[in-house]
């Protein structure tokens, strides 16, 4: 069996075509969506990250504002900004790109963004908006993972899904989001026993590790969906994900690629994020586009 590969570019092409339909209809009711990204410092990763955020943006309509500060900003003074932008009415999703330097409190950040501008989902009561099932932002990565994962119309319900990887921003929201789903979820991390033994009774595999081919095709059912969310450099220094992804692919039904797999989702998220929060501000918008 040769896997069917899940496009995250193309499908965030289509998600972003339905985005600026969403943002058209927002600016001529006088309410642009707005997305205010804070850079610390000059980490190369992350300025790659946000300019691509800022990019992606302007693809749809959405006003950003990028705001770069030097390493040497306080934590007081990220917390004026944030909280500057709190009280933007212009502005609808506050993003602080992580990781922040090690004076900062990274957590203590994040809580002081507006639950209604949290877009990337990392506040704690998006958390518990999560876990409860109630209304809320999702995080970008395991929302980008679910959005492939309807684009294959794959029914979750009653499947076995195992999760590698227990972050807060992908595999604990990641096991959430499927729970929803009715799928049963398996949650691994690096003091999993039998690791291989868990994943080759999956029907679904999420690999949220950051370690190269940490799933190799002899853990994997044939048949099996597998999500590829790492993030590595092979020893070309080319970017790859956390599956092997040659020898799994010749056994899953479905697998993401590395590069152009749920790395572009993430992004997409992001924007629907943002303009889920403007909707939000302004429901008549919204209806009136769900009326057309
Ligand atoms: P993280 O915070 O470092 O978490 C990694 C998780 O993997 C931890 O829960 C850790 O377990 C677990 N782990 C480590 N080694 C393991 C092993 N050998 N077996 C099983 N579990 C193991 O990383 P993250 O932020 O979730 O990111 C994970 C990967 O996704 C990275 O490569 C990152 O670059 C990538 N990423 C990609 C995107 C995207 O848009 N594509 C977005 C976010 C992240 P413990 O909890 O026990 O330490």
């Amino acid at each position: 069996m040769t896997s069917q590969l899940i496009n995250g570019v193309e499908l965030s092409n289509q998600l972003r075509q339905d985005l600026q339909t969403r943002v058209k209809a927002l600016t001529a009711a006088g309410h642009t969506p707005g997305l205010a990204v804070i850079l610390v410092g000059e980490n190369p990763a992350s300025q790659v990250y946000v300019r691509n955020k800022v990019k992606a943006c302007e693809q749809v309509g959405i006003h950003s504002v990028l705001e770069k500060t030097p390493d040497t900003l306080t934590e007081k003074d990220l917390l004026v900004k944030i909280d500057a932008l709190n009280q933007d009415p212009s502005i609808h999703g506050i993003l602080v790109q992580l990781p922040l330097p090690a004076h900062i409190d990274a957590q203590r950040v994040i809580e002081a963004i507006s639950p209604e501008k949290d877009v990337d989902g990392f506040h704690i009561s998006s958390a518990g908006a999560l876990m409860t099932g109630a209304k809320g932002f999702w995080p970008c990565t395991p929302f980008g993972c679910m959005k492939m994962l309807e684009s294959i119309h794959y029914d979750l319900k009653g499947k076995h899904a195992v999760v590698i990887g227990r972050s807060n921003i992908v595999g604990k929201p990641m096991a959430m989001m499927l729970l929803q789903k009715n799928a049963t979820v398996t949650l691994c991390h690096s003091h999993t026993k039998n690791l291989a033994e868990l994943t080759r009774q999956a029907d679904l595999i999420v690999a949220a590790v950051g370690v190269r081919n940490v799933l190799t095709k002899d853990m994997v059912k044939p048949g099996a969906v597998v999500l590829d969310v790492g993030m590595n450099r092979d020893e070309d220094g080319k970017l790859c994900g956390d599956v092997d992804f040659d020898g799994v692919r010749q056994v899953a039904a479905f697998i993401t690629p590395v590069p152009g797999g749920v790395g572009p989702m993430t992004i997409t998220m992001l924007l629907h994020n943002t303009v889920w929060a403007a909707e939000q501000l302004n429901p008549t918008v919204e209806r009136a586009l769900q009326s057309t």
